[in-house]
């Protein structure tokens, strides 16, 4: 190794968590011009190469590598949350109607397609416009690009190198949900617990939020394959002996490595081109049953990429390639990018639980600097495979016991429901009062579930 690999999480989660995570992080630690350490978040469990849950940052000057692995297939998978005007009251006086109509207007499932078909010159400039191309498209509003990581658009996108075949999957994916994991989910705020933040957040007590998941499609799915295939036969010709074929990866400074990097990022605009068509529909239908009503877009985080960014090591500052994997960026007040009313409390950390659990919002701890490089866990993390969840439980089952519960769940996978069992997720509170005690990122709301619309 490296450097150390360092899982943080309470004792509990790290007995929990499959010993496949203990040995992907130690791989990943001994990967060429990694710095400081490699990083596995609370909510980690086992993933291809890099585990979910993974943060390790690589410096080029020091023969640091890119890696595909590390990244992950849904390139730019994140979350986005729109703060309504709306209570969760009002949801609920028409909570079966709106679902319905919800569920009508958000394409979801394996290779959906949406109402947009792009021609090449449309993918091109969505490949390099993302949401700043969705918004000039009349896709939301000027006002969301300032609450989107890069202000919407990644720079250094070079759609050109994007394969035929990775655009064609997505020539009819733009604002589509996908599946599975992914989700609309209409929340109620149902405790604060930090005043303030919450306050520069616009979140109240019985307020209505809007959450969506979702990432790259096709075209993130279609790049990850191709570049792990590339990185793991090129390997062994730059010099690297992968602890793991599956940790495929090239050195940022190399031609594969740069080219892997302008790919990647042409496929993060395609994720936030993506969730702000998805925005502007769940918009439409917010309109549709609340006239006049407001939801304006509190934040967009991405949990599958790698971003070069500042950080200080042995106390000089360093450009580094920051790879997180299922992991959230985590700026404290004053870092980064983020605009005035967020910048003061730190960047909003969005963390699903599940569909039939809370979820959270969180904000960024500058200590999460020294911690793990300012990230923070994305989710509750799987306890349990797709496969095993899918024995255990029936998609109408769980329905039927999210509607006792006033949760209402559509999709159109019975499966897909029962793989994503909230019983297959571990307990997202105690992973998120274990990220807040390592100083990853500060519990600032809980959210219940009103309606899930899965893909
Ligand atoms: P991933 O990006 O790793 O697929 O998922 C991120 C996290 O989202 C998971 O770790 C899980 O905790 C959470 N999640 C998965 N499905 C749902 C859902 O339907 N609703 C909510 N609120 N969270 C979910
Ligand atoms: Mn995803
Ligand atoms: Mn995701």
């Amino acid at each position: 190794m490296r450097v150390p690999a360092e899982i943080i999480a309470d004792e509990d989660l790290i007995r929990g968590m499959d010993e496949k995570v203990r040995q992907q992080i130690t791989n990943v630690a001994c990967l060429p011009g990694i710095v400081r350490a490699a990083y596995a978040m609370p909510d980690a469990h086992w993933g291809y190469g890099f585990p979910i849950g993974g943060v390790a940052a690589f410096d080029p000057d020091q023969g640091g590598v890119i890696s595909a692995g590390g990244v992950g297939f849904d390139i730019s998978c994140g979350v986005r949350m729109l703060a309504t005007d709306l209570t969760a009251a009002q949801i609920r006086s028409k909570q079966q109607d709106f679902a319905h109509e919800m569920s009508r207007s958000i394409p979801a499932g394996v290779g959906s397609q949406g109402h947009i078909h792009l021609d090449d010159a449309g993918m091109s400039a969505m490949l390099s416009g993302g949401a700043r191309w969705a918004v000039a498209e009349g896709y939301g509003t000027v006002e969301d690009l300032a609450r989107i990581e890069e202000q919407g658009q990644m720079a250094g996108a070079t759609p050109d190198m994007v394969s035929a075949r990775a655009k064609r999957r997505q020539r009819d994916e733009m604002g589509t949900l996908g599946s599975g994991n992914h989700y609309l989910e209409v929340q109620e705020v149902t405790d604060i617990f930090d005043e303030a933040a919450a306050l520069a957040y616009g979140l109240s007590p019985g307020q209505a939020v809007v959450t969506i998941h979702c990432g790259s499609r096709g075209l993130g799915h279609q790049i990850g394959t191709e570049y792990l295939r590339e990185m793991a036969l090129a390997a062994p010709g730059y010099g690297i002996a992968l602890p793991d074929r599956e940790l495929a990866c090239a050195p940022i400074d190399s031609e594969l490595g740069q080219r892997y990097l302008g790919v990647m990022r042409a496929g993060i605009n395609c994720a936030l081109a993506n969730r702000q068509i998805l925005t502007h529909l769940a918009r439409d239908v917010l309109e549709r049953f609340f006239p006049g009503c407001k939801a304006p877009l509190l934040y967009d985080v991405s949990h599958n990429t790698c971003k070069e960014e500042l950080h200080e090591i042995d106390g000089e500052e360093r450009r580094l390639f920051v790879h997180r994997k299922g992991a959230t960026r985590s700026f404290g007040p004053g870092m980064g990018d983020l605009p005035p009313p967020l910048s003061k409390v730190g960047q909003p950390v969005l963390i699903g639980g599940s569909m039939g659990t809370e979820s959270w919002v969180l904000a960024g701890d500058d200590r999460s600097e020294t911690v793990a490089l300012s990230s923070a866990c994305h989710g509750a993390g799987r306890a349990m495979s797709r496969h095993q969840a899918a024995r255990t439980w029936t998609g109408s089952g769980i329905r039927k016991d999210l509607a006792a519960r006033g949760i209402i769940v559509t999709s159109p996978s019975r499966r897909g429901i029962a793989e994503e069992a909230p019983g297959a997720y571990k307990d997202v509170t105690r992973v998120v009062e274990s990220a807040e005690r390592a100083g990853l990122a500060r519990r600032v709301a809980r959210l219940a579930p009103l309606v899930c619309v899965k893909g």
